[in-house]
């Protein structure tokens, strides 16, 4: 899009309810206090085999509790070959983030291969969002240059409840805020009539604290009880590409998703869900096609 047709969707994505993909044009990110945020995250080099264990856990009762979403059994733990799954991985895992949607590796396995940080807030989380209710993974700019811990200090902050699960850093690093089987208030409201054509009808699990009604035009509020939110680090008006290591972390994401729930989530970008949004910028459009098709940004 023009910078002109940009700058004006930005003001519209400034309200409070879409603050998430404009958070950072405004605000002096630099004046958050980054060092408390220091103390309240775990780096992965200190905790790594307990969040794997961890998030193994909370896979593994997912899939116990719906077992019907659990088509592909390769990626419940208790019918995984270790060595099968080293076979698997073909290299293709590093400290980036790359790892292959095509592969029989366990959730832990491949969020061990991740550079990732959990840094959960109770504040963030606004229902239950088991297996049977994930369809979608939205894509998201961080229409700023804050690195991630600042992104989540400011959600955390502006009291509008909103987040998203993960935040990308151009580096690769990765935060969570959110656990994967809990509702996040990334998306907001959507198109008149978006509940019915995403079939994301039911906002029952969604305790909606925070909204505040954008129109008539964008009524529906379903996607946040079906989806999965990333965020990535960019500002779409300096036109500026998305670094190797952005884009591997964001496949290696993705890989995890896919194998934590047992089966791929259709990947949509935030503008599907609600016309006039900014993110995501024109240079993920490529990269966007990959990843629908092929689980990887460069179509590998
Ligand atoms: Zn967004």
């Amino acid at each position: 899009m023009t910078f002109a047709r940009y700058n004006i969707l930005r003001v519209v994505t400034c309200t409070a309810l879409s603050a998430i993909c404009a958070l950072s044009l405004t605000v002096s990110l630099a004046g958050c206090d980054s060092g408390s945020s220091g103390d309240a995250t775990r780096s992965v080099d200190a905790g790594a085999g307990v969040q794997a264990d961890s998030t193994q856990d909370e896979a593994t009762q997912t899939q116990a509790d719906d077992a019907a979403a659990s088509t592909e059994g390769e990626a419940t733990p208790e019918s995984q070959d270790p060595n099968a799954a080293v076979d698997e991985t073909q290299g293709s895992s590093d400290e980036s983030g790359a790892t292959s949607a095509k592969d029989n590796r366990t959730p832990a396995e491949i969020r061990a291969t991740l550079n990732i940080t959990e840094d959960f807030r109770e504040e963030f989380i606004h229902g239950e969002k088991p297996a049977e209710f994930q369809k979608y993974i939205v894509m998201h700019d961080t229409e700023g240059e804050s690195e991630a811990t600042n992104v989540i200090d400011w959600w955390a902050s502006n009291g509008n409840l909103v987040a998203s699960h993960f935040v990308v850093n151009k580096d690769g690093s990765i935060v969570q805020c959110v656990p994967l089987d809990k509702i996040a208030h990334h998306a907001g409201f959507g198109d008149a009539g978006h509940n019915e054509s995403y079939g994301v009808t039911d906002e029952s699990r969604d305790d909606k604290e925070g909204t505040k009604p954008i129109g008539d035009w964008a009524p529906d509020y379903g996607m946040n009880s079906y989806s999965v939110g990333i965020e990535m680090v960019h500002m779409g008006e300096t036109h500026e590409g998305y670094p190797e290591e952005q884009l591997k972390a964001v496949d290696g994401l993705i890989a995890y998703i896919d194998a934590y729930y047992g089966f791929q989530s259709d990947i949509i970008e935030h503008s599907d869900w609600r016309t006039g949004n900014s993110d995501c910028s024109e240079e993920f459009q490529p990269f966007l096609q990959n990843l629908q098709t092929t689980r990887t940004h460069d179509g590998s």
